[in-house]
């Protein structure tokens, strides 16, 4: 039973490939990207991978059909993405060329003879259930990621795509969240509704200085708010985020806000309702209200 994992970053390579080690068969990388992402897929344990050079400045998902016709000559029995939007459409049709079930926010796969077994969370998480499939499989990945670092590298067969037939390349990232400098920040401090008062952003930011780190908020803060534009907020509709250190700042933690931090490192939450659903997904929770936490991490960071 084979299996493609599809890598467009680098987010969460070593749990997607941990995924289907149990399944038998290879485990193929198939990188769509950069020459380094190739690299850095070759850091895991893969049996092979598959490079896709892209040419720069061209949104890959125009790749989507060209792979997805590769995949119908290899016939994967799994392909395996997470839910960054460009591995969703390139999922999606090599789905419809597999003639693939699609299933979502998979987080374990096993193999009983020729019956796929996924483990997938639902209900917001509050539920996982067993989706038996007998034919092939497209997963949208949501499970943790995992050190799956390889021994010897991997070999890297290059794949030459045709130019692209559609008119399409990049001219302008609109609403990046790299203009915003969240991206590639190492510490990240989250905004959410707990902090009621436009004024209160003060204190925010100025434990923001202190710790070296970059702004970013909740949905709501955003939209109704409006303190801050799209490209600082964090979530499964807007940016994804891996910082080495997230604080969540009145946060009360709903999945679509949670989905975009889960590669964060570290996770502070600060919320003064000590049954806040962030609680049960950060790393340190501190239950008090954040007029006098802030200052006090504040005075912290300044210390550290
Ligand atoms: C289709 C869809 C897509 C969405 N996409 C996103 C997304 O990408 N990103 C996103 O963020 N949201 C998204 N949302 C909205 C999401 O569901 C939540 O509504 C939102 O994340 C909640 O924001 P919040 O935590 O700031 O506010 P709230 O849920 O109102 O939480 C505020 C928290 O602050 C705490 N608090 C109050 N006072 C204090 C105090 N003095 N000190 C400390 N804590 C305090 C409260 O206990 C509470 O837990 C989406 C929703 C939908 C339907």
């Amino acid at each position: 039973m084979n299996s493609w994992i599809i890598i467009v970053d680098e987010r969460r390579i070593g749990g997607m490939l941990n995924a289907v080690r149990n399944l038998e068969g290879q485990a193929v990388a198939v990188v769509i990207g950069s020459q380094a992402l190739a690299q850095t897929a070759a850091k895991y344990s893969f049996d092979k991978i598959m490079f896709f050079a892209a040419a720069e400045n061209v949104p890959r998902e125009v790749y989507a059909r060209q792979i997805a016709i590769k995949a119908k000559e290899e016939a994967p029995d799994v392909v395996i993405a997470t839910d960054a939007p460009t591995a969703r459409v390139i999922l999606g049709t090599i789905a419809r060329q597999l003639d693939a079930a699609v299933v979502s926010n998979v987080r374990a796969l096993s193999k009983n003879g020729n019956v796929l077994t996924a483990v997938r969370s639902a209900v917001e998480g509050k539920v996982l259930e067993d989706i038996e499939i007998s034919g092939k499989i497209s997963a949208v990945f949501d499970g943790d990621d995992e050190d799956m670092s390889a021994e010897a590298a991997p070999a890297i067969e290059n794949i030459v795509l045709d130019a692209p037939t559609a008119d399409a390349k990049i001219v302008e990232k609109a609403g990046s969240s790299n203009e915003a400098g969240i991206e590639n920040a190492d510490r990240v401090i989250g905004v959410g509704m707990g902090v009621t008062a436009k004024d209160d952003l003060k204190m925010i930011e100025d434990l923001v200085a202190a710790a070296d780190a970059e702004i970013a908020c909740t949905l709501p803060i955003c939209d109704d708010m409006r303190w801050f534009p799209s490209q600082r907020v964090i979530g499964s509709s807007h940016h994804q985020i891996a910082p080495q250190l997230y604080i969540a700042m009145g946060i009360s933690g709903q999945p679509q806000h949670m989905s975009g931090i889960r590669d964060a490192q570290v996770i502070v939450a600060v919320n003064n309702d000590p049954d806040a659903r962030i609680f049960k997904n950060c790393d340190y929770g501190i239950v008090g209200d954040f007029h006098k936490i802030a200052p006090a991490l504040m005075e912290a960071f300044k210390h550290a």
